[in-house]
């Protein structure tokens, strides 16, 4: 147990600078206009830093440093891009401390997950990629006799990454590991709300890598997201963040031909099959954890499991049983390792989700609990703190229908297997669920019937490297982690060649 010191402050472990610039070609470079504008923390809500406040000219300076490296960072070997990717996991691992406060001060999440999920997941994640690319092989197809095609995977050149503000140094290492293990060079644009975490992150890795191979440029959405993604100097544009995001940026690459892979919003089932309470056992304390599993990250997470559906034969009991153990999740200071659930990660968010308490009020949900701010005072007052909570409605209701993003559950009763079905897959949305059943046969069947790119079953909100993950429906486009998403960052060269010596 320990609580950390706010950084900058005596025995902290971590500082941040005040003002940070743009990271291109290697240099800290301010923005072309000069301007720069405050991040906060959501701690406590007071200003911490300023970040440099980009524009279309600073993206243009990126791509310039990009292109100037792609060419030499492309034709480098596999196991010497490998062992830059290693190099930088190392690096990360060796101040794994450091950078978790730094996630948890920058975004509000709990310091215990930042040093136990966000952090080693990204270590793993480069690792893994490191490993993949060098484990990946072209193919030959024999024409006849004589003629051979081949197929070599070959880099995109350079390529555009904007990500949201939920997990920034994981999701920023699901893009870039990927990115540069297929031999492109990167223009990375991370949210506005929580640059801070990847600056200092790349003052810690900056080293590590070839003069322009890596550049992050920060900013606004529509100010240096859009003059990004639709730079006709990008071979790709991979995105992050909402639905109605996404579709901008599918506008924007559908000028310029580029491929786009989208992750975005999800309003994930999470199913309770009667036989989870048959008995009182490790499998029930599971499926009760799976239950809290909402509350992850604030609540803040694309396949956050808000939407719970508990078959009726056990309907009273496992409420009662899972309200319980929402009530033992403790909030308070995220530098806290006791902490399990920290603030929202900005005003706008925290705004966002209390208007969704009152909406369910309004639509006739049950609060079965929280609903309600967190007031915390002394060093945390001015943070941005929600109460867990749990509403009782039916799929109608806009908290059932529209992604909330915050630690707000809705649950429903359902009859039997297909209304089970017909009710999580009544939703816009693809990306993750859950469901829960000690009868194999029927967690299978639930399984290979969501329409869903990821459903857990009999366990939630794990995050492998090695296993593929992305939407169905208005969740997405393509897939992260797991080696198809080299191919994502990739195109096939197909050279065809005739070996013959005489006429056909
Ligand atoms: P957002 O769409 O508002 O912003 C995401 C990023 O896009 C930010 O960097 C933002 O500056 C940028 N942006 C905004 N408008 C832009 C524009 N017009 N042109 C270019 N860039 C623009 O999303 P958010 O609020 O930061 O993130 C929350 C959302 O992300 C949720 O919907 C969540 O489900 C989704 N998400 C999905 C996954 C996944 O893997 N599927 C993971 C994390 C978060």
């Amino acid at each position: 147990m320990a609580v950390y010191a706010n950084p900058g402050t005596d025995g902290a472990v971590m500082s941040f600078e005040s003002r940070y610039d743009n990271w291109i070609g290697n240099q800290w470079t301010p923005p072309v206009k000069g301007q720069y504008f405050e991040n906060p923390s959501p701690i406590n809500g007071r200003t911490f830093c300023e970040i440099a406040r980009s524009t279309a000219e600073d993206i243009d300076l990126a791509l310039d440093a990009a292109h100037k490296a792609a060419p030499a960072w492309g034709k480098t070997a596999p196991a010497e891009r490998s062992l830059v990717l290693l190099r930088i996991a190392d690096r990360i691992e060796e101040n794994l401390e450091k950078i978790a406060v730094a996630e948890s001060w920058d975004n509000g999440k709990a310091v215990r997950e930042t040093l136990a999920a966000d952090i080693p997941l990204a270590v793993d994640h480069l690792r893994y990629f490191a490993g993949a690319l060098r484990a990946q092989q072209g193919s030959i197809s024999e024409i006849d006799e004589d003629t051979v095609a081949y197929h070599f995977h070959e880099p995109l050149g350079v390529v555009g990454q904007i990500i949201p503000w939920n997990f920034p140094i994981l999701m920023a290492i699901w893009k870039i590991a990927p990115a540069l293990a297929a031999g492109n060079a990167i223009v990375l644009k991370p949210a506005e709300q929580t640059p801070a975490s990847i600056l200092y992150l790349i003052s810690l890795i900056g080293d590590l890598l070839p003069e322009g191979v890596l550049n992050v440029v920060n900013g606004f959405g529509v100010e240096a997201g859009k003059p990004l993604a639709s730079s006709n100097r990008i071979r790709k544009i991979a995105f992050t963040g909402e639905t109605t995001t996404g579709r901008l940026i599918m506008q924007y690459a559908s000028e310029n031909i580029i491929p786009v892979t989208l992750e975005l919003g999800g309003k994930s089932p999470n199913i309770f099959f009667d036989d989870v309470l048959i008995a009182d056992d490790g499998f029930r304390q599971r499926a009760l954890e799976g239950f809290a599993m909402f509350a992850l990250n604030q609540g803040e997470v694309c396949t956050c499991p808000s939407r719970a559906l508990i078959q009726e034969g056990i309907y009273d009991d496992f409420i009662e049983l899972g309200v319980e153990r929402v009530k033992h999740i403790k909030q308070g200071n995220p530098l806290d390792t006791e902490t399990m659930m920290g603030a929202q990660a900005s005003n706008d968010q925290f705004e966002k989700i209390t208007s969704y308490l009152s909406i369910g009020k309004e639509e006739g949900a049950e609060v079965l609990t929280g609903g309600e701010i967190l007031e915390l005072d002394g060093d945390l007052a001015g943070g941005y703190y929600i109460k867990p909570t749990v509403f009782a409605g039916s799929n109608k209701m806009r908290i059932f229908q529209e992604e909330i993003f915050g630690p707000v559950l809705s649950v429903a009763k359902f009859a039997d297997y297909n209304e089970a079905m017909s009710i999580a897959n009544d939703t816009l949305y693809g990306l993750g669920a859950g469901v829960w059943s000690r009868d194999g046969a029927t967690a299978y069947r639930a399984g290979r019937e969501i329409q869903a790119g990821r459903v857990w079953t009999n366990t939630y909100h794990d995050y492998p490297a090695h296993a593929a993950f992305g939407g169905y429906k208005q969740s997405g486009i393509g897939r992260e982690n797991h080696l198809v998403m080299l191919e994502h960052y990739q195109q096939t060269k197909n050279l065809l060649v005739g070996y013959a010596q005489s006429p056909k």
